[in-house]
């Protein structure tokens, strides 16, 4: 893998979009098989081949294109010269206790023929969380976030740009590639990264196409999940797509004050609506809606706050993810076991399904955006945390 990391850098230099700037090499990552497909025939290549590097990039995770050898050899040497697999480039690694594996992701400037800037370069983070029967990869669609909210260490970056489809595509990749001899029978993907999905539409809707696609990488979508902090418009765009996962929502309050506190995307898209827009969403038989809730200690963790949340839950087809307050240098405290149990149990008992969740890789600063901030920020402390080799 240390091999494949040294060649996805090297061509980390050497690729540049766009693909139709015929002397720079065409980045095949993110592209869907009709695009593959149609590069294939602008090459005077037979038009199944596009179908060919689908499959062995996607599926097989062949990231060389020398390595496709359900290719002739005569394509694979034009390809070589003609196009690349841009993979983002894995900056620094962490290992939490519990096993968890923290990706610091670069993600090059991408230039046009003329030297024009197309993105600026970018840092994101993945995570890989590893469990008895499944794994779960946590990725990131933007970098940087502008919801600004304000128990969320990303919000204070900023938004820093949209990643592209084959940035967001690239962080499963390389995290399964990096696990490969362990992976379990299942893969579960989260977008809960960096970034509000839903403000980066088109990108994440390309890459849960190649991600959810059957002879792409066959993630199904009950094992996907989308968190939004509740852009009602998205919602309802991401309702009348034919391929789509599952749908979280980022709910934080338990009413239009506490929310607009922590969440000013509130006085936009206030509950109301947020829950209206949720009542419609076109929910497939086998699936419910997720209401993630982190508990910030003696702010939204009462038991008066569970039954307004319980309340304003009460006709949909929903469960709560509980997820107490992980401490980091936010004015939040962590609320006590007790007092999220007790919670827990107040919307149990008013028919709505919920679970308390600790947030895994505690150690590895586990909230979204910390590594990045330390990252850009405090370069140095983010090396006391345990930083592992590629051959570990
Ligand atoms: S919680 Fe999500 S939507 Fe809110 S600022 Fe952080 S990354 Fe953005």
């Amino acid at each position: 893998m240390a091999a494949e990391n040294q060649r996805a850098a090297a061509c980390y230099h050497e690729c540049k979009m766009p693909a139709n700037d015929t002397h720079l090499p065409v980045n095949l990552l993110g592209q869907s098989a009709e695009e593959l497909r149609a590069f294939m025939q602008s090459l005077s290549e037979p038009a199944y081949r596009g179908a060919q590097i689908y499959r062995a990039l996607y599926a097989e995770r062949r990231f060389d294109v020398a390595k496709m050898s359900n290719l002739p050899v005569a394509l694979r040497e034009r390809l070589a010269r003609e196009a690349c697999i841009a993979l983002p480039q894995i900056v620094r690694r962490y290992r939490s206790g519990d096993g968890t594996l923290r990706y610091v992701l670069a993600l090059p400037a991408a230039e046009s023929g003329t030297g024009t800037k197309l993105t600026k370069p970018a840092t994101v983070e993945a995570v890989f969380m590893p469990e008895e029967n499944r794994q779960t990869i946590c990725i990131s669609t933007q970098a940087g976030c502008a919801v600004d909210c304000h128990f969320c260490l990303t919000a204070t970056l900023g938004l820093i740009r949209n990643l592209t489809s084959g940035e967001i595509i690239g962080q499963v990749l390389i995290a399964l590639e990096e696990n490969r001899a362990t992976l379990k029978p299942q893969t579960n993907v989260v977008l809960m990264g960096q970034g509000e999905p839903l403000l980066n539409y088109e990108p994440v809707t390309a890459a849960l196409r190649i991600l959810l696609d059957p002879n792409g990488m066959a993630i199904t979508p009950k094992h996907t999940t989308l968190s939004t902090s509740g852009i009602i418009p998205g919602i309802d765009r991401l309702g009348c797509e034919k391929i789509r996962p599952k749908l979280a929502i980022s709910l934080n309050a338990s009413s239009d004050e506490q929310r607009d506190k922590i969440m000013p995307i509130n006085r936009k898209y206030p509950i109301e609506d947020l829950l209206a827009a949720c009542a419609r969403y076109p929910l497939r038989p086998w699936e419910h809606l997720t209401f993630e809730y982190v508990l910030l200690g003696g702010f939204n963790d009462a038991p008066e706050d569970a039954r307004r949340v319980a309340k304003l839950l009460a006709n949909l087809r929903a469960k709560v993810n509980l997820i107490p307050w992980n401490p980091g240098e936010l004015p939040y405290r962590k609320p006590d076991e007790a007092r999220s149990e007790e919670f827990r149990r107040i919307l149990d008992d008013k028919g709505v399904r919920a679970f308390v969740r600790y947030s895994r890789g505690q150690d590895v600063m586990a909230a979204c955006g910390q590594l990045a901030l330390l990252e850009s920020a405090a370069p140095r402390a983010a090396s006391s945390l345990e930083q592992i080799s590629p051959a570990q």
